[in-house]
């Protein structure tokens, strides 16, 4: 089995060094690009992250990168949820085969606490359920307790 790390294989410039196959999480709040991070990387995974990238759309903004993998249902709706702008592009063979904004869910299943400390949610062995009220900036309501937060207010379970 090789380690050797990918190489580019064009002359383009590249901010971040290519991956064969794999993930790339694109436009990313720069305060957030750690924490995006930490929620999709696992032991083994090969992540490259890239901080205070120049973006004409965002002024600076954050990347990841994760070989070999693409993500499931349930990583995306955690990634919705922190960073509902980033983008999604799956890379297969050095080419983008499929690139989009992060889609976003209409309800959070058991993806984040409510933040309201007397949810039942946060007392009985419930999921919690947090529908989506709005955007830009996200916020939700909880389906229980009927409470409205900013996503930036939600603690991931
Ligand atoms: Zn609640």
């Amino acid at each position: 089995m090789t380690t050797d790390p990918p190489t580019a294989t064009n002359t383009k410039v590249r901010q971040v060094e290519a991956i064969v196959h794999g993930t790339v999480i694109d436009h990313i709040p720069g305060h957030m690009t750690l924490k995006v991070a930490n929620l999709l990387a696992r032991e083994n995974d090969q992540v490259s992250i890239g901080m205070n990238l120049r973006s004409a759309r965002m002024g600076r903004k954050g990347l990841v990168k994760i070989s070999g993998r693409e993500l499931d249902e349930r990583t995306l709706s955690r990634l919705a949820l922190i960073a509902p702008g980033a983008t999604v592009s799956i890379i297969r063979d050095y080419q983008v085969i499929h690139k989009s904004t992060v889609p976003m869910p209409k309800t959070f299943e058991d993806i984040a606490r409510c933040a309201n400390p007397n949810c039942v949610t946060n007392h009985e062995k419930w999921s919690s359920r947090l529908d989506v009220i709005g955007h830009e900036p996200l916020h939700v309501r909880c389906f229980y307790c009927e409470r409205s937060f900013a996503a930036s207010e939600l603690t991931l379970v």
